[in-house]
């Protein structure tokens, strides 16, 4: 016999579907897992198993119902798997686009499931009975926050931006310096944000250098408008020249080009005046003359994901026309978490304790060490045989572009081992167990330890309580 009809024959020694669904361990995960997840999965296994028959790369293993049974039970326990879990975030990133940014206030999150579970006026007016606009719940909050005489909120500032792009300079030149053409992370580059909002990029200036003239020798009939983007995620130094905003908002008013800033992650509240270097504000911008700004609601602000654009009533209403407005229009929980997020900026005192983004950032020090000292007490004499526990200093990031240049002093727990010959691979592999918890934990590497930053620790006992699980490591 030769090898080919060996393997044919191992086909027909296939257990067939039906009789595999008879077996009573299937029978049971069909009650608990449904039909069809159970028979795809067995229809999945057998696949492979007659691919890799015909690849020879089974060595003719005859596969029995109990190697079946098992590889069953391991697909549909993997396949049924919770894929959305909470995690730790003790990165020292306080906005981590890869965690999801901004935590909602307990207010807005209440607000937001109340919402959602049940009929609201979202866009009726009960005094009337007429229909009315879903933004009206945050516009009056948001204008007066923020100085503007007219807002408009979409799904997010990439939106936001194409948004005002399509509306205000389609198939028009949009002016822009060579030093803005940025690029942040999760595709918005701003070249191609250009191209699929259908206007002409023209770059101004040189990387580094950029003059009033080069804007005024640009400006052309075919000019729609004049854009600059805040360069969140890296810096230019050096011999280095940038148009002063004012001087762009004369340009503007007097050519009657609209002037449009992305500022990416506008702080609603001045940040300098809790000992923070200055970030500039919607509010200070629109006072200085811009026509229109835009940024993220789950940036600085710390509220849901969306593009809120502000500025000019006549433009925000010009925008509102535009067919893609419908298309990129909030839905109704971001509008409810907004909404709850702006009555909290009503007392910004209150917001600084309330939302959770301001909070983590404004964490003194000396509490993030008397939380490290706690937890360190308890979990240090415990690993102390293999790991060697620290308290260190460490600094935090704001991330997601925001606070681009700060770093924020703050205090972590440093796991090493004692064994410095293990110390080269120890961080990567501690960090992959912490990664495996039930809630699983994520710091930082720094040459040969791991690193928990604490600044966002408020499941302090979560943290313990998984920490003491590893201690046979
Ligand atoms: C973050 C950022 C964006 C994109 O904002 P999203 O809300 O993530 O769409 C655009 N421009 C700048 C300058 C940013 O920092």
């Amino acid at each position: 016999m030769n090898k080919f009809e060996n393997s044919k024959t191992n086909f027909f020694k296939i257990p067939p579907v039906h009789k595999i669904l008879n077996l009573p361990v299937a029978q049971q995960l069909i009650d608990r897992y449904g039909h069809l997840i159970v028979v795809n999965a067995v229809r999945d296994i057998l696949a492979e198993y007659r691919y890799n028959q015909k690849k020879k790369s089974n060595n003719n293993k005859i596969i029995s119902y109990n190697d079946i049974i098992k590889l069953l039970k391991a697909r549909i326990s993997s396949e049924t798997k919770d894929s959305l879990i909470p995690i730790l975030n003790l990165s020292g990133i306080i906005l981590h686009s890869n965690f999801g940014r901004a935590l909602l206030p307990k207010i807005a999150l209440k607000k937001t499931v109340d919402v959602l579970g049940s009929n609201y006026n979202l866009e009726y007016d009960v005094q009337t009975g007429k229909r009315s606009d879903r933004e009206n719940h945050i516009e009056k909050k948001l204008c007066s926050l923020i100085g503007a005489e007219a807002v408009t909120i979409v799904n997010n500032n990439a939106a936001a931006v194409m948004l005002i792009l399509n509306t205000l300079a389609r198939r028009k030149e949009v002016l822009i310096s060579r030093g803005e053409l940025i690029e942040i992370g999760g595709s918005f580059r701003l070249p191609d944000i250009m191209k699929s909002s259908d206007c002409i990029l023209r770059e101004i200036g040189t990387t580094n250098r950029t003059n009033l003239s080069d804007y005024e020798d640009a400006v052309k009939s075919k000019t729609g408008l004049i854009f600059k983007a805040y360069s969140s995620n890296f810096t230019i130094s050096g011999y280095t020249k940038i148009v002063d905003e004012k001087d762009l908002v004369n340009l503007s008013k007097k050519t009657n080009l609209p002037f449009v800033i992305d500022l990416g992650s506008g702080s609603i509240i001045d940040l300098s005046k809790m000992g923070f270097k200055f970030e500039p504000t919607p509010y200070d911008k629109l006072k200085l003359g811009v026509d229109l700004v835009t940024f993220s609601g789950d940036k600085l602000m710390g509220g849901p994901q969306c593009g809120i654009i502000a500025g000019r009533a006549d433009l925000i209403k010009k925008i509102n026309k535009n067919a893609m407005k419908r298309a990129m229009r909030c839905d109704k929980y971001t509008i409810a978490a907004l909404y709850s997020v702006l009555k909290i900026y009503q007392n910004p005192m209150k917001a600084i304790n309330e939302i959770p983004t301001l909070r983590f950032l404004t964490r003194t020090k000396d509490e993030i060490r008397e939380q490290a000292e706690r937890i360190y007490n308890i979990i240090e004499p415990l690993f102390r045989e293999q790991i060697k526990v620290k308290i260190v200093n460490c600094f935090s990031q704001m991330g997601s572009g925001a606070l681009p240049n700060l770093s924020i002093p703050s205090v972590g727990i440093a796991f090493k081992h004692c064994d410095k010959k293990k110390n080269g691979l120890f961080p990567i592999k501690f960090a992959e167990k912490l990664r495996k918890l039930p809630t699983p934990i994520i710091g930082r590497i720094n040459d040969s330890t791991l690193v928990l930053d604490l600044r966002c620790l408020e499941k302090e006992t979560d943290l313990i309580r998984q920490l003491q699980s590893l201690k046979n490591v």
